[in-house]
């Protein structure tokens, strides 16, 4: 008999959630980690990640999401921890642009609240941007963001108090099918297990080399600015946001403990990166493709750069997510909600995850992120 039931590779924000969801069931799990959990590396660092329900992406992730709510509620109670911050979210654009018409359309499908301004109210009510005329704000009370490092450490500390096994700094050779189970080849040993859910963010490719998908790991900057003038910062006037503009999607967060604002550029830069040799150091045309959007919307943040950090997006074609058997491989469930927004969304994940790797399928609808639509 296998050592373990499930065997959970990577333990990033997918895979703390899953070792989480499965030993709350009293599953025997183990999660195994490359480095030690919270690290800067991959996918799951930078303080904070925005959390809404109007989804500008597809409408079709609102019942996930709410379900993603509930699930961060029942964490916070468990672990009495905050890792949830309602700020509400201002997404500004032009009418037409793919932030406001998707926000709008979600938000109009599903019956979420929601406001709509217009430039001038927009500018009123939250006075740090400066935006162009013709543009709208839509402003959901439900959106704000989540802790990051804290999050994981909450779901991390909530498996181990089920019963969950966790080795850190043990590298996953690979994950193969063997009979009826799996064998998974780490640094410090075999395990095995009967099935393996591989959540290894932007290494995923590389442990599974014959996943059918064209995933694109690419570099990201989050940079943190002291304002120049702290008063459109306070926290009833500058919510978490997303801004979409003639310089692309900027997103921001109301400032943290340091006073400094969090501003990134959602899809930063588009080259490829290796999750082993990125350049990690900031320079000052990354710094550019943020400043520009301060300079133009935002100018009271366009102070001295804080803090910066670069992160790895690991994207698909059409920006949704990888959650699916690997062909080939029945026993084993491969793990990519990311293309720059699954954060969010990973306690439902780790729900989705647990169901099949322990009973083969879900409730949920998860047909949006079948492997079989890249065939
Ligand atoms: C800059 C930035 C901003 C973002 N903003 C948002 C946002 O506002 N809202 C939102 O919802 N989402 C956001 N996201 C996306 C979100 O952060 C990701 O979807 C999420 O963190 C992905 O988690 P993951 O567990 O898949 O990957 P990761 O966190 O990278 O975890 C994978 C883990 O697997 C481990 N691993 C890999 N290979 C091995 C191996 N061989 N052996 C052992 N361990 C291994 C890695 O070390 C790593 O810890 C953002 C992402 C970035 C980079």
């Amino acid at each position: 008999m296998p050592q373990f039931d499930v065997v959970v590779v990577g333990l990033g924000a997918m895979g703390s959630a899953a070792l989480h969801q499965l030993a709350r069931r009293g599953v025997r799990a183990i999660g195994i980690e490359q480095f030690t959990p919270g690290h800067d590396r991959g996918s799951s660092h930078g303080e904070s990640r925005i959390i809404r329900l109007g989804y500008f992406e597809h409408p079709s992730y609102v019942p996930l999401l709410r379900r993603t709510y509930a699930l961060w509620r029942e964490l916070e109670a468990q672990s009495a921890a905050k890792l949830v911050h309602i700020t509400g979210i201002a997404e500004i654009g032009p009418p037409d642009g793919e932030v406001v018409t998707g926000t709008l359309a979600a938000s109009r499908l599903h019956g979420l609240p929601h406001e709509v301004m217009d430039a001038a109210e927009c500018m009123r009510r939250f006075p740090a941007f400066k935006i162009p005329a013709d543009y709208v704000g839509v402003f959901q009370p439900d959106g704000g963001f989540v802790a990051v490092e804290p999050a994981i450490a909450a779901m991390i500390a909530q498996a181990q108090a089920c019963g969950a096994e966790i080795q850190t700094n043990i590298v996953v050779r690979s994950v193969t099918q063997q009979g009826n189970a799996v064998r998974v080849e780490t640094s410090a040993g075999a395990i095995e297990a009967r099935t393996a859910i591989v959540a290894a963010g932007p290494w995923l490719k590389r442990l599974t080399p014959a996943l059918p998908a064209p995933l694109r790991v690419t570099r990201q900057v989050q940079a943190w600015f002291a304002p120049l003038d702290p008063a459109p910062f306070a926290s009833s006037r500058f919510p978490v946001f997303l801004l979409e503009s003639a310089h692309g999607v900027h997103y921001g967060f109301p400032p943290s403990g340091s006073g400094a604002v969090k501003i990134a550029k959602h899809h930063h830069r588009d080259e490829t990166a290796d999750p082993d040799r990125v350049d990690r150091a900031v320079t000052e045309a990354d710094e550019a493709l943020i400043r520009v959007a301060l300079r133009d919307h935002i100018p009271a943040a366009n102070g001295p750069l804080a803090a910066a950090k670069t992160c790895l997006y690991t994207v698909t074609p059409d920006r949704d997510f990888i959650i699916d058997r690997l062909p080939g491989a029945p026993n084993v469930f491969v793990a990519s909600p990311c293309s720059g927004h699954g954060f969010k969304f990973a306690p439902a994940i780790g729900e989705i995850l647990a169901d099949l790797a322990t009973g083969g399928g879900t409730g949920h609808d998860i047909s949006r992120f079948r492997l079989s639509r890249f065939s």
